[in-house]
């Protein structure tokens, strides 16, 4: 192994997104109206596997999102279809608040997906939202954990669905739901480091937060994530990147953390365990 690689067996990816074409060029084009960004990567399962594959990426949890309502059953469908074809790929589903939540959901969870996804802000659904109880109800009743798109990041500051008041009061809810904050929570990262140090089942994503990259996008600084949050979070912090739906390369993902000066511990907690350990893989 050389320097500059994942120094991980058997990594995993907890942030990737699957969806079908037309869907991936409705949500790229409204990413490239609102923040100008522009996207080269590939969007059909095979190429993406191939490409997480060559940067040692053994599996990857791939996040669907319902943009408007009556289309979620469709689309956990089709992920859950196309993860049937795949070693790699491990199914979350998602749902619109103006859906049959549970209905949706259980659906789902009967048919194998491992997770939900909420894109707050896009779904315009704050976590704490009543109409997502039956959702948590059914992620505590099957044992499933959710990803929330919970932050202010990258120009959500405005938006009444994200920030810290609304998942610290989701989290005094369902505090038995194994729950993910994306993009470590950033711009708000503090707060959600400090509710992940306080409820053990509060997880982050380091997608896109932590691309050396970062501060050519958003208003980030990667270095203010200390290197002992790493180790002192290890088994809570997952690394993500956001693939494809990102203007940087796969490498700017990791790179910066692969250099930190972590324990092998930290390392293997980041890059596997800490995702394992969401799933409820061997608990
Ligand atoms: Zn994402």
């Amino acid at each position: 192994m050389t320097t500059g690689e994942i120094p991980v067996d058997g990594a995993i990816d907890a942030h990737v997104h699957l969806m079908p074409d037309r869907l991936m060029v409705a949500i790229r084009e409204a990413l490239n109206d609102t923040a100008g960004w522009e996207f080269d990567h590939p969007t059909n399962r095979e190429a993406i596997e191939g490409d997480l594959r060559e940067h040692g990426i053994e599996r990857y949890i791939a996040l669907p999102y319902a943009h408007k309502p009556d289309i979620a059953a469709d689309l956990n469908e089709w992920l859950l279809e196309e993860a049937s074809n795949s070693e790699m790929c491990i199914p979350f589903a998602t749902v619109h608040p103006a859906d049959d939540v549970h209905a949706v959901v259980e659906a789902a969870f009967k048919n194998g997906a491992r997770g939900l996804k909420f894109q707050c802000p896009v779904q315009e659904v704050a976590p704490d939202d009543p109409r997502l109880d039956p959702a948590y109800e059914l992620c505590a009743k099957y044992d499933q954990p959710v990803l929330h798109h919970a932050g202010n990041a990258p120009m959500f500051e405005g938006s009444p669905h994200v920030g810290i008041e609304r998942f610290q009061q989701f989290r005094e809810q369902f505090p038995e739901v194994r729950a993910c904050c994306a993009h470590m929570g950033t711009f708000e990262h503090e707060a959600f480091l400090d509710i992940a140090r306080a409820d053990e089942n509060v997880y982050l994503d380091t997608s896109f937060a932590m691309a050396t990259v970062v501060d050519h996008h958003v208003d980030f600084d990667p270095a203010s994530i200390d290197d002992t949050i790493f180790e002192d979070l290890a088994g809570r912090v997952m690394y993500g990147s956001d693939y494809p739906n990102m203007p940087h390369s796969y490498e700017q993902e990791y790179e910066g953390l692969v250099r930190r000066d972590l324990s092998e511990m930290a390392f293997e907690a980041l890059f596997r365990e800490a995702t394992e350990q969401f799933l409820g893989e061997g608990l």
